[in-house]
């Protein structure tokens, strides 16, 4: 039987991550040849997971021959994922972000709209009688708190946090003391060079005909990073005039106060003043309330684009 490889999204993070090894131990319980895998570096709050919960980072691939065997997990976009996604064979996809492919043959496709991917695959678990030890339950619930900002955002849902108690009634966790401690290791971006933070978590996203990236970063000190706003517009600038984009946003959020400080460049800057009626001074604003990109950003600026 040939292999299956399983990844999330390119800039993974720690949903994408979790859910290819979650995924893939799955799959191999079900006797199924899979292999979990990565299609970026791993984050320093995902560092923190892997750390605690004693498990080794999924395998970094850049490339899979034609026909190989793949699942897709925490994404739906081939934008996304390896660039020969369509020759590849997609057997199954687990997301929770909307429908963005076509496969053009039959597959397996479980979304719902929760808040992570891990609250779809606790119930795959589930469904399939297998046992959720308590490795895969810290993982399982790290990434709930990871996509939800320990239930704060509003993409988390009840069935989110639900199961994220379940499972730290499995991973003998305290949430909101292990989520707080984990969501910082996430806000440490000393190691990382300008370019690197504009990469953690960007998207390439059309806002309509805007050609656009939408970068995220989690803070504890909103302050402390507009330190380098400077750098960061040199950056980002650089990005817009080699991929010619008309916008690029990166949020700043502050994960204790759930707001996010906005930077916006490029000739569409105005489409976030409009969105949120707020007022760009040396392009930046505070945008109160803001905490997920996928539920108050992405639509909001797709609307005034
Ligand atoms: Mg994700
Ligand atoms: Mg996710
Ligand atoms: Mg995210």
């Amino acid at each position: 039987m040939g292999e299956i490889l399983v990844f999330g999204h390119k800039n993974p993070d720690t949903d994408s991550i979790v859910s290819s090894l979650v995924m893939a131990n799955l799959e191999k319980k079900l006797g199924r040849n899979a292999i979990s895998c990565r299609l970026g570096s791993i984050n320093k709050e995902t560092e923190y997971v892997l750390n605690y919960a004693g498990v080794e980072a999924p395998k970094l691939i850049e490339s899979a021959e034609a026909g190989t065997e793949v699942i897709l997990v925490d994404t739906a976009n081939r934008k996304e994922v390896l660039d020969n996604i369509d020759e590849l064979k997609i057997r199954k996809i687990v997301d929770h972000h909307q429908v963005a492919i076509n496969t053009g043959y039959p597959l397996y496709y479980r979304a719902e709209p929760v808040g992570c991917t891990e609250t779809i695959m606790y119930k795959l678990y589930k469904e399939n009688g297998v046992e959720i030890e308590k490795t895969i339950a810290i993982l399982m619930l790290s990434a709930i708190i990871s996509d939800t900002l320990l239930f704060k955002s509003p993409t988390c849902t009840p069935e989110d946090e639900k199961t994220a108690r379940e499972l730290a009634n499995i991973a003998g966790i305290k949430i909101e003391e292990y989520g707080m401690e984990m969501l910082k290791a996430g806000t440490d971006l000393s190691s990382f060079s300008i370019d690197e933070i504009l990469k953690l978590d960007a998207k390439e996203i059309n806002l309509k005909e805007v050609k656009s990236i939408i970068a995220q970063i989690n803070t504890a000190s909103i302050p402390d990073v507009m330190q380098k706003k400077n750098d960061l517009e040199s950056g980002m600038q650089k990005v817009i005039d080699e991929k010619g984009l008309d916008l690029f946003v990166f949020l700043i959020t502050d994960i204790i106060n759930s707001n996010s400080q906005v930077i916006a460049l490029g000739k569409n800057a105005n489409i976030v003043e409009k969105a949120y009626g707020v007022k760009l001074v040396e392009n930046t604003a505070m945008l109160e309330g803001v905490v997920s990109r996928k539920k108050q950003v992405v639509p909001i600026l797709t609307e005034n684009a």
